[in-house]
């Protein structure tokens, strides 16, 4: 099957949510309630919409490969291709969508998310609006898997959303103008190309976020800072070793107007990091040492952030316990990405107001997004006013 025709279900689906939510009835399925609602809220209540008894979800996938603009270096690896698989999740003519995005260094594949997928039989489920029922189905079906499962989970919200005819942010309660700024990432590159790369993005964003760990940190944060004053947070992947020079690198980074450092030692290394968050004059932010909920509980003492992604703890649902546990904790938020489509970034924007920082510009890194989503507006994520995820399909 085409990408293009995988992707085409969203034509009828705006028609159907339209249907919705002008509050038409749809063939005799919405149960009339005029007798027991006073005449003049029969005229602003939308009828909401009931699941069907004889519709059943329909799942498939399609493996999909992004394009990088540029070429991606972290500490560690370096590529120009992302491997991906598009998800689509039907129901009485609704269509959701989801992707599972699959970096290298993370070790899942396109194999590994499609026999999990394969796996998923949703058969005996009848009501779309039952979302951690399913989810703990799916959690059950296997220990891994996050990407597969944040896939399965994105595509049952938008579903969920589009049924009920409204965005996310709003079914949540959340406030559309409280959206953070997105930093966005300026990749390993020599301290030239990472000035230039800086330049071509001025005037767009309020925070850049800069990958360290290559053994020229200070260079290239200096190469920035000769075309751009904004602020910088840096990100290490785990790239330094030793817990002195971390700490060195730390004081020089503040003089040079870095505002948080993430995951500056190796993840396992409690103690160095113990010793460096004593001292550290920037706040730590975990990315690999934390993937969901558990990890999250375990180690937040020794962090001052967290980085919270879909693809590392399996979608929104356990995204959202982690934004709340960490707030409780004290810790900050930082709302992160893969190199993604607009859909796996939309998701994550719909629960993104009143996070303390975003690192969503998967999708502006690559060339061939087949989806149209939130828009990043003055360095800003701008929601929209489309149901579930907001999305469009790209023309
Ligand atoms: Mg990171």
């Amino acid at each position: 099957m085409k990408r293009r025709d995988f992707i085409r279900g969203a034509a009828y689906l705006a028609v159907g949510t339209a249907a919705v939510a002008c509050g038409l009835k749809r063939g005799g399925r919405v149960k009339d309630t005029s007798e027991t609602i006073p005449a003049q809220e029969q005229d602003r209540s939308p009828r909401p919409y009931q699941p069907i008894e004889s519709a059943r979800f329909k799942l498939s996938w399609e493996p999909f490969e992004l394009s990088l603009i540029h070429s991606f270096t972290v500490s560690g690896s370096s590529r120009t291709t992302t491997p991906d698989v598009l998800v689509r999740l039907e129901y009485d003519g609704y269509t959701g969508y989801g992707e599972a995005s699959l970096p290298p260094y993370l070790g899942h594949t396109v194999d590994s998310v499609c026999k999990f997928l394969s796996k998923v039989d949703l058969s005996s489920f009848r009501d779309p609006f039952r979302l951690t029922e399913i989810m703990d189905y799916v959690n059950s079906l296997s220990d891994g898997d996050a990407p597969a499962k944040a896939a399965v989970d994105i595509a049952l919200h938008d579903l969920f959303g589009k049924l009920m005819g409204q965005p996310l942010w709003r079914i949540k309660g959340l406030d559309p103008t409280a959206t953070p700024n997105t930093s966005f990432t300026i990749g390993m590159d020599t301290p030239e190309n990472m000035a230039a790369k800086t330049k071509e993005v001025e005037g767009k964003y309020k925070i850049l976020k800069v990958k360290l760990g290559a053994g020229n940190d200070l260079a290239m944060i200096d190469a920035i800072r000769s075309v751009s004053s904004l602020p910088i947070a840096v990100d290490v992947n785990q790239g330094w070793k030793d817990r002195m020079k971390a700490l060195y690198e730390m004081y020089a980074l503040k003089e040079r107007g870095v505002v948080l450092v993430e995951q500056p030692l190796p993840k396992n290394n409690f103690k160095d990091l113990a010793w460096l968050s004593e001292r550290a004059p920037l706040p730590i932010f975990a990315d690999e040492a934390v993937q969901n909920l558990a990890d999250l509980k375990r180690i937040s003492h020794l962090y001052n952030g967290v980085n919270i992604k879909l693809m590392k703890c399996g979608g929104l649902l356990e995204a959202e316990k982690m934004k709340a546990y960490a707030k409780a904790s004290g810790l900050k938020v930082m709302l992160g990405c893969m190199t993604e489509t607009s859909c796996a970034i939309s998701a994550a924007a719909q629960i993104s107001p009143g996070v303390d920082f975003a690192d969503l510009d998967g999708n502006l890194l690559i060339s061939n997004d087949p989806f149209e989503g939130v828009k990043i507006i003055d360095g800003k994520i701008t929601l929209n006013n489309l149901p579930g995820l907001g999305l469009t399909v790209a023309g």
